[in-house]
């Protein structure tokens, strides 16, 4: 009958989905090379007890309402002289409940997404424009990101990351000062005002992992792996293929 579901389609189509992002692998040897020239330890080191100070007073903030909500706040995670830095809005509840960006359904998206790039979540850093969990998952309200978003800005000037990909319309827009949405900011790079006398750095915008969740289509999902394509051609690391 002509309305009548077609189970096996649908489950074939849930499959291609669930797999999209797993499967590919580099035809050539490679690892995240280091930033040239290549860091002293002791700059990293640097860098990351500065990041952990940074960690201890989003952790004590109490600058916005959300403060007073949040079971724990999220400062953000990673390498602390990372290549790639990941952006995207605010904890969700498994967030809050770890104090550690990107680990629920989301967050299980985005690591299958770093891995098809052929790199670890260790290689990277991954942050939100707000550090606390606005009730609900609601928008986060303009006066939460002007009192929060300092600490990400800090955060972005002592990891000097090559390439920021801001991941969803309110990270794009914040980091590029933009009210454009992010089906027009996406697939391209644009510039990150890194400061007075700093270079600008390149930014990627793209969709973020939970928009892929709720919108299931194979298309939303390769634009997110041509994004990604971009960012790891600019970085000249190799782009693993399918299979
Ligand atoms: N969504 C976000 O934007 N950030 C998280 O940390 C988790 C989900």
């Amino acid at each position: 009958m002509e309305n009548d579901v077609d189970f096996n389609k649908v489950v074939r189509q849930h499959l291609e989905m669930e797999q999209f992002f797993t499967g590919f692998t580099i035809r050539r040897e490679s690892r995240m090379p280091e930033k040239a020239p290549q860091k002293d330890e002791a700059v990293i080191t640097e860098k990351s007890r500065e990041l952990d100070k940074i960690a201890e007073e989003v952790r004590r903030c109490r600058q916005c309402g959300l403060g007073s909500l949040r079971t724990n706040a999220v400062p953000g995670e990673g390498h602390a002289d990372a290549r790639i830095l990941f952006v995207g809005e605010a904890p969700g509840a498994d967030e809050d409940a770890q104090g550690r960006p990107f680990i629920g359904r989301a967050g299980k998206l985005l690591d299958k997404v770093i891995a098809a790039m052929g790199l670890k979540r260790s290689d990277v850093w991954i942050g939100n424009i707000l550090k606390c969990r606005p009730p609900e998952n609601r928008d986060p309200r303009a006066e939460e990101i002007i009192s929060c978003y300092p600490y990400l800005q800090r955060q972005i000037e002592i990891i000097e990351p090559e390439i920021i990909v801001a991941l969803g319309a309110p990270a794009a827009r914040t980091l590029l000062n933009t009210n454009k949405s992010i089906g027009q900011l996406r697939g391209q790079f644009h510039e990150y005002y890194a400061g007075l006398g700093r270079p600008p750095i390149k930014l990627m915008p793209t969709y973020h992992t939970a928009y892929l969740l709720r919108n299931y289509s194979p298309e939303n999902r390769r634009k997110v792996w041509e994004d990604m394509k971009k960012v790891l051609a600019e970085l000249d690391l190799p782009i693993p293929e399918h299979g």
